[in-house]
């Protein structure tokens, strides 16, 4: 069972999970964060963290705690023309609690709305100026008449805590590759239940494996602050943390975009950038704009750590907004990023340097088995992965740098490279 095997259960997996997790209210802190950590737990071993309120952490301060039992806009006769427990995103993230009768007119600057896609709601959040809102659908706002209205938001801000997430997948190595998606959008499909499935995906089967080469790392927190904390508690574990990538919007249309590290030229950019190239994805550089990598790849903490997505996020119109729903993110593309992400991963697990025994012209490959009897373009692959393999083990040369070179996939130039080994052709170069 390796780490490439196919599943015909894993888009099943993936998608009851997405379903399960859509409904939830989360946010920075509260209560639908908690729900999410334990619907992974059930998947992986996870050990979930609280951050009281008042936490210092570097130049943050964790914030008051915000839970919501109900929320809604009613006409007098007890309709609710809007209801946040239709839809979480008609709720403005950490809302204050509001209970009072008001007309269009006063209700106006609390209703937020996207004229443009009438029929989409909007995401907004303040999380730090005390406010409250209603986010509704053009189509909504433009059936309500002057009013008035019975505006209820029966929420609570108050001290409390944080809540991360953490699953530790122990390797041969304690040196560690981290992966990080971040908790704290309410109903939203691909921004970031997808990255979250993904990641928990990935957890489940390294679990599985018999063996690792790395310690894995999986983090999952709210945006910015959440691993701002995670950084500020985590200062023993960061020296060992070798490789690393941030997980978000996998599930949505768009080929795979890959952002580099800061440094641009670290094993992970250059273990992604094969693979998400070789899939017909785009590689870019790093911008200081984005989801967490901007904390991680931030001076004080210099993490090789990139990020995997699709189209990225601002680039598609859906993005906050609830069409970004069950049916925006497809079980094609998860799986398509998944499969990616294994890739990367595979590489990081077995690239490695190798020296060829036999380096006085062509070695003869057909009494050792290693001349395919058959043609076809996998044996081309393969042949041609051996061939490469020989011609560039100089002792320097890493699989990863044969496959670039030769324009095949990782994994072919590393099973040649293995067969090559196992016919004392190639020998591994320690370290
Ligand atoms: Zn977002």
């Amino acid at each position: 069972m390796s780490l490439l095997s196919p599943d015909p259960l894993r888009a099943q997996r993936m998608r009851a999970r997405l379903e399960r997790l859509y409904p939830l209210c989360r946010s920075m802190t509260g209560d639908g964060v908690r729900e999410t950590l334990a619907a992974i737990g059930e998947a992986v071993s996870l050990h979930s963290v609280e951050i009281p309120t008042g936490t210092t952490c570097h130049d943050w301060t964790v914030n008051d705690e915000w839970n919501v039992r109900d929320a809604y806009i009613a006409d007098l006769g007890g309709r609710r023309v809007v209801d946040f427990r239709e839809h979480t995103l008609h709720l403005v993230g950490y809302s204050v609690p509001v209970r009072r009768r008001m007309t269009l007119e006063e209700l106006r600057p609390h209703l937020f709305t996207l004229p443009e896609h009438p029929d989409w709601i909007p995401y907004r959040t303040s999380y730090y100026r005390r406010t409250w809102g209603f986010c509704l659908t053009q189509r909504q706002l433009d059936a309500m008449d002057e009013g008035p209205y019975d505006v209820v938001i029966d929420s609570t801000v108050e001290p409390g805590a944080l809540t991360y997430g953490e699953v530790l997948v122990p390797g041969d190595s304690e040196d560690e590759v981290l992966i990080s998606a971040h908790t704290c959008h309410p109903s939203l499909a691909n921004d970031n239940l997808s990255g979250i499935v993904v990641a928990t995906e990935l957890a489940a089967a390294l679990a599985a494996l018999p063996s690792r080469r790395w310690s894995y790392r999986f983090v999952f927190a709210p945006g910015v602050i959440g691993s701002i904390t995670w950084l500020s508690l985590h200062e023993q574990t960061l020296p060992r943390i070798r490789h690393g990538l941030v997980l978000a919007g996998l599930g949505g249309p768009g080929p795979l975009v890959y952002k580099r590290t800061r440094h641009a030229d670290r094993d992970i950019d250059r273990a992604a950038a094969h693979v998400v190239a070789r899939r017909g994805g785009e590689v870019r550089d790093y911008s200081p704009y984005g989801y967490d990598e901007r904390q991680y790849n931030a001076l004080g903490f210099d993490l090789p750590v990139g990020r995997l997505t699709r189209t990225p996020h601002g680039e598609y119109p859906e993005y906050h907004t609830s069409a970004d729903d069950l049916g925006y993110v497809k079980d094609d593309e998860l799986l398509g990023a998944y499969a990616a992400l294994t890739e990367i991963i595979d590489v990081l697990e077995r690239d490695a340097t190798y020296l060829n025994l036999s380096p006085y012209g062509e070695p003869q490959l057909g009494k050792r088995g290693l001349y395919p009897d058959t043609g076809g373009q996998a044996a081309t692959d393969a042949m041609m992965a051996i061939l490469w393999a020989l011609a560039c083990s100089d002792g320097q040369t890493s699989l990863l740098d044969v496959a670039q070179r030769a324009g095949l996939d990782f994994a072919v130039v590393a099973q040649a490279a293995a067969d090559l080994e196992h016919v004392e052709l190639l020998a591994r170069v320690p370290g």
